[in-house]
Formats: C-alpha cells, sequence, structure tokens
C-alpha cells in the first residue's frame, strides 16, 4: 500500500480536501489552506520532479509516478489467449489467440488529473446560465498520440495504492512510452473527459436531467504524469491489450471501419442470384427490382448473423471499432478513495446560493 499520490497537509501530514465554496484547499485537521493557484505550486511530494520526460515530452513533465507491473508475461499471455477464445468471431479475438505468445510489455504515459473546476451551466433552454464550481476527484487522460484513447480507456482502470515514485530507484523492466501529444490535443482530452466526469454532477446538484455544461474551466486542475503498464500485441491496425497490473483486456481494430470485403461477399451473391432469377424466369424491370431487394435482405442479413460486428463495422464510423473489455476477470480493489474529496464535493451554484441566504430567514 502507498499513498504517494494522495494530497497531504505541509503543516500535519493529513489528506487535504478542495472546499468548493470556499476555493481554497483545506486541511481538515488544523488551519492550513491555500487557494488552487498556490496548490499548483507546493504540491510537497512531487518537488523532486523537474525536468522533461526524458528530453522529448512535448508536455514538458517527468512521470511523477508509474504502476508497476502485477502481471507476469505468462500470466498476459493467459488472459489475452482466453479473451481471443471468448471473441474468436472477431478478427481481434483470433489475433489474440495466434499472437497471445509474442505479446510484450510496455509503459504508456498518463496524466492523473483532480481538483477544482469552474463551469457554466445551464439547467434547461429556457433558463439563463448560472456559475457552477465543482471538485474532480481524479480521473486519467492518455498522453499517447498513436494509440487508440478509446481503447486505452477500457483498460487503464488501476489500483492507484500501489502506485511508485518514478525515479532513479526505479525498477523499469520495460520499455517506456513517450508521450507524442501535442498539449493542444492533451488539453481536448482533457475537456472532453472532465466534461463527461463532471456533467453527472452537475444534472444531480440541480435535480435537472437535461442540464448542459456551456463552458468548463479545467485550469486549476493538478497534473500528475503517470506511466501505466500495458501488454499488447498489434497487426496492422489491430492491437489487443492487456492492463498489466489487473489482467483486463481490450481490443481495437481501426481497419474494420473500411469493411469492404464485408460488404462486397453479399453483394455479388445479390446481383448474381438477381440476374439468375431474371434469366429463368424472363422477369421485367420491377419484380426484378423487387426480387432484388429481397435477395439482398437475405444475404445481407443471413451474412450479418454471427457477426455482430459486421453491422457495427459499416455504420460505426463515428467510434473505431472497440471491442469490451472483459470485466469480470478483474475483481482489483481501484484505489480511487485516494482522491476522494474528504470536504462536501456537491457542486456549488454562489448564485443560487446568494439568493436563498438573502430571501429565506
Ligand atoms: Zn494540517
Amino acid at each position: 500500500m502507498s499513498d504517494i499520490l494522495q494530497l497531504h497537509c505541509p503543516k500535519c501530514g493529513t489528506p487535504i480536501g478542495f472546499d468548493i465554496r470556499r476555493q481554497k484547499y483545506r486541511c481538515t485537521s488544523c488551519s492550513w489552506q491555500a487557494t488552487p493557484a498556490r496548490m499548483k505550486e507546493i504540491r510537497p511530494e512531487w518537488l523532486e520532479s523537474v525536468g522533461t520526460f526524458a528530453g522529448q515530452g512535448r508536455t514538458g513533465q517527468v512521470p511523477e509516478a508509474m504502476i508497476p507491473f502485477a502481471l507476469k508475461r505468462e500470466e498476459a499471455m493467459v488472459r489475452m489467449y482466453g479473451w481471443g477464445k471468448a471473441h474468436n468471431a472477431l478478427p481481434e479475438g483470433r489475433l489474440a489467440v495466434e499472437q497471445s505468445g509474442t505479446l510484450t510489455g510496455i509503459y504508456l504515459p498518463f496524466q492523473l488529473l483532480r481538483g477544482p473546476v469552474h463551469a457554466r451551466v445551464k439547467a434547461d433552454e429556457r433558463q439563463r446560465e448560472d456559475i457552477c464550481e465543482g471538485c474532480l476527484e481524479g480521473f486519467t487522460v492518455s498522453m499517447s498520440g498513436q494509440m487508440n484513447e478509446a481503447v486505452l480507456d477500457r483498460v487503464a482502470s488501476v489500483d492507484w495504492s500501489e502506485a511508485e515514485p518514478f525515479g532513479s530507484g526505479s525498477v523499469i523492466d520495460h520499455p517506456i512510452q513517450y508521450p507524442d501529444l501535442t498539449s493542444d490535443s492533451l488539453e481536448k482530452r482533457v475537456q472532453k473527459k472532465a466534461q463527461a466526469k463532471f456533467l453527472p454532477d452537475v444534472r444531480k446538484a440541480l435535480n435537472a436531467p437535461q442540464a448542459k455544461l456551456v463552458s468548463l474551466n479545467t485550469d486549476d486542475l493538478l497534473t500528475v504524469p503517470v506511466l501505466l503498464p500495458f501488454y499488447l500485441v498489434r497487426s496492422g491496425r489491430m492491437m489487443v491489450i492487456v492492463n498489466g497490473q489487473t489482467g483486463e483486456v481490450a481490443a481495437t481494430n481501426e481497419g474494420a471501419q473500411h469493411g469492404y470485403p464485408w460488404l462486397l461477399e453479399p453483394l455479388v451473391y445479390t446481383v448474381f442470384a438477381t440476374f439468375l432469377l431474371m434469366a429463368l424466369l424472363n422477369l421485367s424491370t420491377i419484380p426484378s427490382l423487387i426480387a432484388a431487394v429481397v435477395l439482398a435482405l437475405f444475404f445481407f442479413g443471413f451474412m450479418g448473423k454471427g457477426r455482430r460486428s459486421l453491422i457495427r463495422k459499416l455504420f460505426g464510423k463515428k467510434e473505431p471499432a472497440v471491442a469490451d473489455a472483459d470485466k469480470e476477470i478483474s475483481p482489483v480493489p481501484r484505489g480511487d478513495e485516494l482522491f476522494e474529496n474528504p470536504l462536501d464535493n456537491t457542486p456549488y451554484f454562489p448564485a443560487r446560493d446568494h439568493k436563498q441566504t438573502t430571501f429565506v430567514p
């Protein structure tokens, strides 16, 4: 167990919370407090990490912590093979079965974020904008530009209590991938994730399921670059990945978006069968068209059956095809309580609060 990712009071060592109403970090047992700006400077645990990530990180940060591999290579192979067997209708599943013996370990760069956010919120379309203050309790964003973000999201949950400081004494047993994401793209990812994490809290606080975020300022979030452990195999645009700590498996198949062979097959059958019918029964135009539609329905429907990915491949162009992570195999505690705000974490609406204190005795 380690709590190096916990924020501690520099005076007495107690975990620090963020007081949303006062907009200050505050110690729960002594009088110590700090503004978000001041807190960004302090973070006592991380004073030693200066310099750039091996001299080439565009974000200009060294990883401050790492989650070590808990899974041996052989164990990861077994996980990947088992996952492949269970998903052998997918090309990713077949890749997992065939290539599980060649998987390699790698540390991938992430950013761990938490802290205050400032939003403009609309409870519904007719209402005016409201200022809303909140605090996010911890989420990760991948800093890798080459790796599919969605698939990493599926397997990036780790037990944070196993985190170790990254430094000269660290045992680096696998290669490290360096962040190759521009700060612009990183900011976009942070914004997207922060919105997804904050919106449910806002809706709950307002009791307004239609509430929307008009804007979200994430500048005050504390950021910690971390390395997370993975095993993976790749082939072309397919990738199968195993979380090196929890054993969770997921896969991506970006090439599957261009499903021409799958499309072509039923199309060829349809055309062929239509002409055959036209020749045999001497059909005129309208009956031929009807026959073609019926045949197309039959072939496309038949060929899609048992290959559920077909539908996804044809229509899922917005999202790259990502096979589901296998959640059942990782009953690992997440250590998320390390990031829980010991103070009230409910989003706060200063204007609404003001009304109440003014008009309600
Ligand atoms: Zn204190």
